[in-house]
């Protein structure tokens, strides 16, 4: 019977490349890739020569199907990589392991490298609770939401952030929360600008001014003081009984 394997890559630094990760690039029977060009470098950089197929947000529904069969059918040992990190987490992949565990494939994953995990843990924010969100919406009315419905969260929120996005998002973060929040930029983890900005919205809003947005981010957020979470909660009450009122 076939496996699927989930194998983390690195974010940037190749010695963080795992001794299991090449082994099992090495053996599998294929590796299902986000991009190939990219994992092309990779690949060759760790002189593994195993043949390439892609999976990708565009393809997953043809190529998905595909693959399952040959894991279920042939007995394939399939090593799926994104282009960077954990495949599933803000990439593709659950799917294709939702349908391997459905077809009672083994799925396996082999741990390394993950953006969010690594920000989280050397921002000096909580870690003992936290919620990972990936990308914000970009919709503008979206993210207002999504931010509303996050005030009030008392444990510690991990977002993925673009360089030409992270002002706009720290702003509306700003407007929903207050400008007083703690943040933490992780910018460029594992590479050679890796850098830590730790402040409050406003302080980071104001670094950004001037040291212009690069790279690639995550955004770490401190959870709702006690303080905030009961003034959410007073006026999800007000709102609540105005509503009453009203009907
Ligand atoms: N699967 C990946 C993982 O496990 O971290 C995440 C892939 S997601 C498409 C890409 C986003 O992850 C980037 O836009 C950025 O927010 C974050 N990211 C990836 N590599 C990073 C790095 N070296 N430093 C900071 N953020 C990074």
């Amino acid at each position: 019977r076939g496996v699927l394997y989930l194998v983390a890559t690195p974010i940037g630094n190749l010695e963080d490349m795992t001794y299991r990760a090449v082994r099992i690039l090495r053996e599998a029977d294929c590796i299902a890739a986000e991009d190939t060009r990219q994992t092309r470098k990779l690949l060759s950089h760790f002189d593994i020569h195993t043949r390439l197929v892609s999976y990708h947000e565009h393809n997953k529904q043809a190529s998905g199907p595909e693959l399952v069969r040959l894991m279920r059918d042939e007995g394939l040992a399939i090593a799926l990589v994104s282009d960077a990190g954990l495949p599933a987490i803000s990439d593709p992949g659950a799917d294709l392991a939702r349908l391997a565990a459905r077809e009672g494939i083994a799925v396996i994953p082999v741990p390394g490298a993950n953006a969010a995990l690594s920000g989280l843990i050397a921002s000096g924010l909580p870690t003992d609770r936290f919620t990972f969100i990936g990308f914000a919406p970009r919709e503008r009315k979206e993210l207002r939401l999504e931010l509303e419905r996050l005030k009030a969260a008392p444990e510690t929120l991990l977002f993925y952030e673009s360089p030409h996005r992270i002002e706009k998002t720290l702003e509306a973060m700003g407007e929903a929360w207050g400008m007083q929040r703690r943040v933490c930029l992780a910018r460029e983890l594992t590479k050679r600008y890796e850098e830590f900005v730790r402040g409050t919205i406003a302080e980071c809003l104001e670094h950004l001014a001037v040291h212009r947005p690069q790279g690639e981010y995550v955004l770490i957020v401190e959870g709702a003081t006690p303080e905030e979470r009961r003034a959410a909660e007073q006026a999800w009450w007000e709102a609540l009984t105005l509503e009453q009122h009203v009907a």
